[in-house]
């Protein structure tokens, strides 16, 4: 049924394709269309004044149900630059992808610029249904390391698409990496130090990046962006008993999460609850506030610190 509208949409587009027609608020600088939050973050960090930066998915909605609107396409038709993640999230975009007029727009998909994890399920996790093999995890900017190369990916980008503004790019670049790798240390000092390695996800788990690269471990209630929201008794059982054996201070819920999953575990093993933001979208007041990427992060290294002390 999606497809059956975005392809509507599509036809729609024909006739404005053919006379090249630009956005009305095009101002001249490159225009970069970034599809969630992390592309769009570390694409504003580079561009600053130079390049027109746009996230495509608006604050506060859930990108695992997003739809493009016609303008969406529009918008991704005639940007100079899209960054979008690469993986089952975007599978809307596929369509658009195949007809987009390539010398016009440059394609930087994260997960080609980071080496690929595949999703797991570890014991005691609910596993996902009709899951055909395996897949890569599409939540790639969740360890700085990954972030550090995908805004180095998106400097490369901009200064090829816009090599008037390259010294620009490059310096801001620069200065964000700078940023991206002091957060890099502060979760690798903390991981190095803490009195306990393990971290229990009382909701989905999109931060397999993440505890790799600093040697976590962890249980959850479920692997990657699973849709199931309503954990199993197997499932759950398992998760408290292991709170309450190694006498886990704290369990973490993600962003817009429902929470109830994790109101379980609390009452049941007598634990407190902490949110670990793994960035996928933030929240309209988030996005008022200017949060980013690296400020959400610093919150998530002060939760983290909390949990595993
Ligand atoms: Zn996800």
């Amino acid at each position: 049924m999606k497809r059956f509208v975005l392809f509507f949409c599509l036809l729609l587009l024909v006739p404005l394709s053919g006379c090249a027609a630009r956005v009305p608020e095009d101002d001249g600088r490159l225009a970069v269309v970034a599809s969630n939050f992390p592309a769009y973050d570390f694409a504003r960090a580079v561009a600053g004044e130079a390049a027109s930066v746009t996230m495509l998915i608006a604050p506060g909605t859930e990108v695992h149900s997003y739809d493009p609107t016609p303008q969406d396409i529009r918008r991704i038709r005639e940007c100079d630059l899209l960054v979008f993640c690469g993986g089952e999230s975007d599978a809307w975009m596929e369509d658009i992808l195949a007809s987009l007029d390539r010398s016009h727009t440059a394609v930087l998909a994260m997960m080609d610029a980071v080496p690929l994890l595949n999703e797991e399920t570890v014991e005691g996790m609910e596993a996902e249904e009709d899951e055909e093999g395996e897949e890569y995890d599409e939540h790639v900017w969740t360890s700085p390391a990954n972030a550090v190369r995908i805004t180095a990916a998106i400097r490369d980008a901009l200064c090829a698409a816009d090599p008037e503004n390259a010294a620009l790019y490059r310096a801001n670049a620069e200065e964000y990496i700078g940023q991206l790798e002091a957060l890099d240390a502060d979760f690798a000092a903390l991981a190095a130090s803490a009195a306990r390695r393990t971290v229990v996800f009382a909701d989905r788990f999109p931060l397999l990046y993440f505890v790799r690269e600093f040697g976590l471990e962890y249980c959850a209630a479920f692997p990657g962006c699973a849709e199931e929201t309503e954990p199993g008794a197997q499932t759950l059982a398992f998760l408290i008993r292991k709170v309450r054996e190694e006498e886990i201070p704290y369990v973490f819920t993600i962003e817009f999460s429902n929470g109830r999953v994790a109101d379980m575990i609390c009452e049941a093993a007598g634990c407190g609850r902490l949110t670990f933001h793994s960035c996928h979208n933030v929240t309209r007041d988030e996005w008022e506030a200017g949060e980013t990427y690296v400020s959400l992060m610093r919150r998530n290294l002060e939760n983290l610190r909390t949990a595993l002390n």
